[in-house]
């Protein structure tokens, strides 16, 4: 386990998590990270007061506190809550197409290797439906951006496309620049995520010579294990580890 940037994506049994607050505490021994469980969630994270105990109860066991915010789903916090918090990230898992929801769970199980194949390819290879689902994906972060004031955008490119491979393709080179910019311009940081293996090399590089800032999660539900494939993609991307988040948001001047 030689990597020992900060992980930021670690979640608990405070969502859908098998690891207890406690134990999560324990393992920032074995390599730096925060907690960052799923908001809203079910019963239990369903809304900010919820919230807040969450915050008092990882920061009493000392840990750092961030959460996985449902992007283009989740009640706006307060300004308060927000700023209690060490960081904001902001990740989608599904998407609104006025009004037919497109869930990215089937597709999630797929790219983690959960289950061999994917119901939705058939339906994902439509170009018109696949350019919806680009554009309103731009729309959803730069709220993520402007009104929720996320620090990180956990697992960028992952989406139902995602599960269709050849993600060049499936990701015009220009609707990456234009997420890229909007990451850079919003001071926000990419995230290099282990579960789903995203964002690509081609996409970390461009991203690289934007000058943005990157951010590592693991996005574990269980027990740490190496980050081998992020240390890989950090690699191949070549990526300065002096460009990435330890534990904070980032100091932005708006
Ligand atoms: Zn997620
Ligand atoms: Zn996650």
């Amino acid at each position: 386990m030689t990597l020992r940037l900060f992980d930021h994506h670690i979640h608990s049994d405070r969502s859908d998590g098998t690891v207890s607050l406690a134990e999560r505490a324990k393992s920032v021994a074995v390599r730096p990270h925060g907690v960052s469980d799923h908001y809203p969630w079910r019963d239990k994270l369903p809304n900010e007061e919820a919230v807040k105990r969450y915050i008092d109860d990882a920061t009493k066991v000392g840990l750092r506190v961030g959460i996985e915010y449902d992007l283009g789903v989740a009640p706006p916090l307060t300004r308060a809550t927000h700023d209690a918090l060490h960081y904001v990230i902001g990740a989608i898992h599904q998407i609104d197409l006025g009004g037919d929801w497109i869930r990215y769970d089937d597709a999630g199980a797929y790219v983690k290797g959960r289950t061999k194949t994917f119901s939705g390819v058939e339906r994902f290879r439509d170009p018109a439906l696949r350019s919806r689902i680009l554009e309103r994906t731009l729309e959803v972060v730069a709220e993520g951006i402007e009104r929720d004031r996320i620090d990180i955008l956990g697992h960028p490119t992952f989406s139902a496309l995602q599960a269709l491979g050849e993600p060049e393709r499936i990701y015009p080179e220009e609707w990456q620049d234009r997420l890229i910019t909007m990451c850079v311009q919003g001071g926000i940081a990419i995230e290099v995520n282990e579960s789903y293996g995203v964002p690509h090399r081609e996409f970390l590089v461009r991203a690289s010579r934007r000058g943005a800032t990157f951010s590592v999660g693991s996005d574990t539900h269980f027990d740490l294990k190496p980050l081998d494939r992020t240390e890989a993609m950090i690699t191949a991307a070549e990526l300065a580890h002096a460009r990435f988040l330890s534990g904070a948001r980032p100091v932005r001047s708006a």
